[in-house]
């Protein structure tokens, strides 16, 4: 069935001169967001995702019924099935794929190594094997992280810092991506777009996630944890609104070469997209407070010691330039749209969790 409507929505694009776009992991926070914005102008979008458990699955459902309802094909595939992927870009020859699949989280890695290296690594090796067999070859713009600068202090990160020195398991395998996408470019002259993305929050957002697990714990009364080090010392994050996010891929996409044309040479490009105003986990609380109009009860810890790390900063110029990226949306706004959709999702009182929510502890 899935086929038949696979088949069906390229044959949409018009005899198979229009863009078509895979998005991986189509059920997840960012790119249900992104296949949302692209339906929503009119272009042809296939997604896929495993649906896997890292955290509430109906979440994922509903993202993915929401797409559905638009007309976007939601087809339920595992990277790593590379049989599978080879009959979706048989059914459909993409022109761009947007691959926003992964095993997202710091904390998670360090008791599920080997999720990070199935859906970060041997994943996008799949997806680009697949790609590099078709003619014409689409073209890959996928997500990074700013956690691959790691321990770097060279603020605000940059994209040229070296990137290594990851301090977590997440943050080598997304860098170990990059590097694979980079030799996809060098061997098979694919062109290829990385965007490290910084904490991005907003409507449908992550929950394992502090701006979601934090409101869900207010609401229902419980503590949230805060990490604080012996100084006062804090994590501070430049959190980046889903919105603004959305308008930097749709910008990378916008102005990627077309692949088609054999005189346009392939490039590789790479750029942070965040927001560029740092703010403190305490400051994020505080206005999420306000909003919710609800006040916390928070349990200062000693700071993580691997994994997250202590500050955030993006430097923006070379999106700006090159994809005419401008994030307009602040914290405080950014939140107050966020929690709007809470409530909307989980009812009046923020209350009405779902089955397997319930008792769901993120890491
Ligand atoms: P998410 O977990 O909500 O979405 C990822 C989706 O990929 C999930 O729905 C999951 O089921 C799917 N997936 C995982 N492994 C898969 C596989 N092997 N085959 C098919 N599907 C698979 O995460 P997100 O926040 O939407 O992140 C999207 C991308 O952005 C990821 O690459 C992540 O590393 C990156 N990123 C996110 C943030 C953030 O703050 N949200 C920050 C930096 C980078």
């Amino acid at each position: 069935r899935s086929a038949a409507q696979v088949y069906r929505t390229c044959a949409s694009s018009g005899s198979g001169v229009g863009k078509r776009y895979l998005v991986t992991g189509a059920a997840g926070f960012i790119g249900f967001s992104v296949a949302q914005k692209l339906r929503e102008r009119g272009d042809v979008v296939v997604g896929v995702d495993n649906f896997n458990d890292y955290y509430p699955v109906s979440l994922k459902r509903a993202r993915a019924s929401v797409l559905r309802d638009m007309g976007v094909t939601v087809v339920e595939l595992d990277l790593n099935d590379l049989q599978g992927l080879q009959e979706l870009f048989r059914l459909c020859s993409f022109t761009h794929v947007l691959h926003l699949a992964a095993q997202a989280g710091v904390r998670y890695a360090a008791r599920n190594p080997f999720a990070y290296v199935q859906s970060n690594i041997a994943a996008s090796v799949s997806l680009m094997e697949t790609m590099r067999m078709q003619k014409p070859m689409p073209l890959l713009i996928y997500a990074s992280s700013s956690s691959v600068y790691g321990l770097s202090k060279q603020f605000p990160f940059t994209e040229n810092d070296r990137a290594d020195r990851p301090a977590s398991l997440y943050a080598a395998t997304k860098r170990s991506q990059e590097l694979l996408a980079h030799t996809y470019f060098n061997i098979y002259r694919m062109s290829v777009t990385g965007l490290r993305f910084f904490t991005v929050y907003g409507p449908w957002g992550r929950p394992d996630m502090s701006v979601m697990s934090f409101s869900r714990n207010i609401v229902n009364g419980k503590p949230i944890r805060v990490f604080k080090g012996p100084n006062g010392t804090e994590l501070a994050r430049d959190f980046t609104y889903i919105g603004d996010i959305v308008s930097g891929v749709i910008g990378a996409l916008d102005t990627a070469p077309p692949s088609a044309d054999p005189r346009v040479p392939p490039s590789f490009r790479l750029y942070n997209l965040g927001n560029t105003q740092v703010h403190t986990v305490t400051e994020m609380v505080e206005t999420l407070q306000e909003l919710l109009g609800l006040s916390a009860v928070i349990n200062y810890q000693p700071l993580p010691p691997t994994g997250d790390v202590l500050r955030t900063n993006a430097n923006i110029t070379a999106a700006r330039e090159a994809l005419g990226y401008a994030p307009k949306t602040n914290l405080r706004e950014g939140l107050k749209q966020f929690v709007l959709w809470y409530f909307d999702y989980y009812g009046e009182d923020g209350k009405k969790i779902p089955a397997d929510e319930v008792g769901y502890i993120p890491d």
